[in-house]
């Protein structure tokens, strides 16, 4: 599409987006931006900068969060919120949350030069630690202010022996405080986060952006299978209890389970195993490896893991194995509000696009916000699917396109 159609204005988007960049930057086009480290706050604050100059009202919370607000014309009225997150893998991209961020600020600052008075207030969201990797659990801001924050997590330290708590107090949060900053989900209408993609579908189906489904649930478990060890040179193959061969075929026959249903969105992952005692000339006596099985529908996720159980009695029995099944939980899949969607898909016609609909594989911020209020989800195609690396490439054009649809999203949803 012609980006002189857009209202909002691209270029002032793509110079924020690759000045924030600069900031915590590796190689060439690679970010390092470790949640509430100094590169964070460095670069939290020329978010602020740059909300204030829009005319926002900014404030940090205690969890490390920034907020940037405007009023609406009924101060009252639970608020619209768009958002994401700008903190980095240590070998990341600069595009992965920050777009959802300056998205929405964008969004924000093209309705106030446009004299679009809002009905209701609307609020532009960084969300502090999505990425997880320095406390080792992710989504601590969105968790935070709905009061979903575990025990002992401000004790967590990171690689340095830092604690949460301690990194909390340096960016300047106090996190004796944290209830203050905490959110009543009945102030909130909305959340709207646009993302890049992380996967190769919108690229494969040759569109710029796609409107989300609804957030796979992920269902953990950890698979232990126990047979004999022995001599690899002198145990007959017909006398032999191998797990490692039992474990091979449940493998396989959990990957054709997952893609039984033709064009569902199911995956399921086998990403770690163990062989004990381990050896090339030993027959194992033990083997255990991980299930990740993820799909936005809970009732075919359930009816895969109900199949995988029977995968796994059939083998061990038909292998002469002992089995145990480790519950290793998971979350239940959050499903994209129904009006929101419908709003994305009005208005990308009128955008003359036809964005697909796709399942996210991955968590969002969107994914706890889904329990507070309506939440509506954008993706952006992202070159081969690469993310959580320098790699991670996103065009502008792309970028504008989503970001006009997040506009056009918001300016629908902020009338009463
Ligand atoms: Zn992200």
């Amino acid at each position: 599409m012609n980006n002189t159609l857009h209202t909002i204005n691209a270029s002032r988007l793509s110079e924020r987006i690759h000045a924030l960049a600069e900031i915590g930057k590796i190689e060439e086009t690679g970010v390092n931006r470790l949640a509430l480290s100094k590169k964070y706050k460095e670069g939290m604050d020329l978010v602020r900068k740059w909300m204030d100059e829009a005319g926002l009202q900014t404030r940090y919370d205690n969890f490390g969060n920034l907020i940037g607000r405007i009023e609406g014309k009924n101060e009252n009225a639970p608020a619209v919120m768009l958002g994401s997150h700008i903190d980095s893998q240590p070998y990341g991209g600069r595009f992965d949350g920050t777009i959802g961020v300056l998205g929405g600020l964008e969004a924000v600052q093209t309705m106030m030069e446009q004299g679009i008075d809002p009905d209701v207030p609307v609020e532009v969201m960084s969300f502090c630690d999505e990425e997880g990797h320095r406390f080792g659990v992710g989504l601590f801001g969105s968790r935070g202010i709905l009061g979903k924050l575990e025990q002992g997590e401000l004790e967590r330290t990171d690689a340095e022996g830092v604690t949460r708590r301690q990194a909390l107090i340096e960016f300047g949060a106090d996190p004796d405080k944290l209830e203050e900053s905490e959110y009543n989900p009945d102030d909130l209408k909305a959340y709207v986060e646009m993302h890049i993609e992380q996967g190769p579908n919108l690229e494969a189906a040759d569109v710029p952006v796609g409107i989300v489904s609804g957030i796979a649930g992920p269902r953990w478990l950890t698979v232990e299978l126990t047979g004999d060890s022995g001599h690899a040179g002198t145990v007959p193959m017909g006398k032999r209890r191998d797990p490692l061969v039992g474990a091979s075929y449940i493998i396989a026959a959990f990957n054709s389970l997952v893609q039984s249903e033709k064009d569902a969105p199911s995956v399921g992952t086998v990403g770690d195993l163990e062989v004990f005692p381990g050896g090339r000339s030993i027959i194992p006596e033990r083997v255990t490896f991980t299930i990740d099985l993820r799909d936005s529908d809970q009732e075919r996720r359930n009816t895969y893991e109900e199949a995988l159980m029977n995968i796994i009695e059939r083998t061990a029995s038909e292998h002469g194995l002992e089995y145990t099944i480790h519950d290793d939980g998971g979350t239940t899949p959050k499903d994209a509000s129904p009006e929101i969607m419908d709003i994305m898909k009005s208005e990308s016609s009128e955008m003359g696009i036809e964005p697909p609909v796709l399942m996210s594989g991955a968590f969002h911020d969107a994914s706890n916000m889904a329990e507070a209020c309506d939440m509506g989800m954008i993706f952006v195609r992202c070159r081969d699917g690469i993310s959580h690396n320098p790699a991670e490439y996103s065009t502008d054009a792309d970028i504008a396109v989503g970001t006009e649809l997040l506009y056009r999203t918001m300016l629908r949803l902020v009338k009463e």
